[in-house]
């Protein structure tokens, strides 16, 4: 039996195949290599390059495969884009999902951990915020995570498709072998120690005028370590026919972006260049987690839960893939 992973030469997709290896499961991955790297799965991995929208790409996999249960960690995930393009969005995000789950429910399977985002919340009441915090997103990309989280309840109900959903504050850092190389890179830590490896000139900083102590936005970093292996625990969480849950995960300590600088220059002993940049549409003001749910019904603990370990981390991957994986020859 295997776990079909969408998503798996990602970021976070990837460091859960590698999770999943080590625990000995047997995984698929599938992923139309948009913004993944091959070289981000290991070469034994059966790997299935195309759209988890592609039916007849689908259903050839559940031909060569036994399938039990689906991570679903495909998706595109930039808010200011979604913001500027939101049919790429709610076409890739919500729209192809809902496909996949036609294609796993003709399958049978009925398994299905899906990666959200505190970016459903939008702009929030309270911190840190818990799961019965209210979801309103700011952005489309939100609003597509929002649209799945409905449609898995309502799928739940109607067809048994049981489900942990699994909303990540801000993934950051990096394991020995997987580290985050987007293109285009838009993230605060990436963005960071480019600027402070002399790759790029400056690092922005998108507002200095939101209502936090120094005017910058707040984020809740968590690594994505500790998101995988949460990932592994919703997976056992299921097979033991547990409930479906929402389930919040970060650390619950809020930085703000100028922190986030200041610990960059302190991890890697460098002067990170930061200038002044208007706010960034879709940008909630501040996004910390109450992860007490992941804790107490997941048994999740996370392992590198400071600022400094997860940045040291990514320091260490951009020195190891000063290219990224395309400079890379890892397999
Ligand atoms: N941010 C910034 N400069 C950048 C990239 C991001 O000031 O070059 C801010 C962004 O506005 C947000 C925080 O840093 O408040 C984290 O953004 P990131 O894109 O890393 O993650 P997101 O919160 O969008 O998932």
């Amino acid at each position: 039996m295997a776990i079909l992973v969408t998503g798996g030469a990602g970021y976070i997709g990837s460091v859960a195949v590698d999770d999943l290896k080590a625990r000995g499961e047997d995984v698929v991955v599938v992923d139309n290599l948009v913004y993944g790297h091959r070289e981000a799965i290991d070469a034994d991995i059966p790997f299935y390059q195309g759209n988890i929208g592609d039916r007849d790409l689908l259903d050839r996999i559940f031909a060569e495969h036994d399938i039990e249960s689906c991570m679903h960690f495909s998706a595109y995930a930039y808010v200011g884009e979604s913001v500027e393009e939101p049919k790429k969005y709610f076409d890739n995000n919500y729209v192809q999902t809902l496909a996949l789950l036609d294609a796993l429910l003709a399958n049978g399977v009925k398994r299905f951990v899906f990666s959200s985002t505190c970016a459903s919340f939008g702009e929030p009441q309270y911190l840190p915020i818990d799961e019965s915090h209210p979801q309103s997103p700011t952005n489309p990309y939100g609003w597509t995570k929002f649209m799945v989280e409905r449609t898995l309840s309502a799928y739940q109900a109607a067809y048994g498709l049981d489900f942990v959903v699994l909303r990540y504050f801000n993934a950051a850092g990096a394991t020995a072998r997987r580290g985050e190389d987007h293109s285009p890179e838009t993230h605060l830590i990436p963005l960071a120690l480019f600027a402070a490896s002399g790759r790029i000139p400056h690092v922005s900083i998108f507002g200095d005028d939101y209502d936090t102590p120094d005017g910058t936005a707040i984020r809740d970093y968590i690594h994505v370590s500790d998101l995988s292996s949460a990932h592994m625990a919703a997976l056992d969480h299921l097979r033991a026919g547990k409930n479906p849950e929402f389930i919040n995960l970060g650390n619950g300590n809020g930085y703000s972006v100028k922190e986030v600088i200041r610990t960059a220059e302190r991890v890697t002993q460098r002067p990170i260049k930061a200038v002044i940049a208007p706010r960034r549409a879709g940008d909630p003001s501040k996004l910390v987690a109450n992860a007490a749910k992941a804790r107490e019904i997941l048994g999740w603990q996370p392992q590198l839960p400071t600022l400094e370990a997860i940045i040291e981390s990514a320091w260490s991957w951009h020195n190891a893939n000063t290219a990224g994986y395309s400079g890379s020859d890892r397999k």
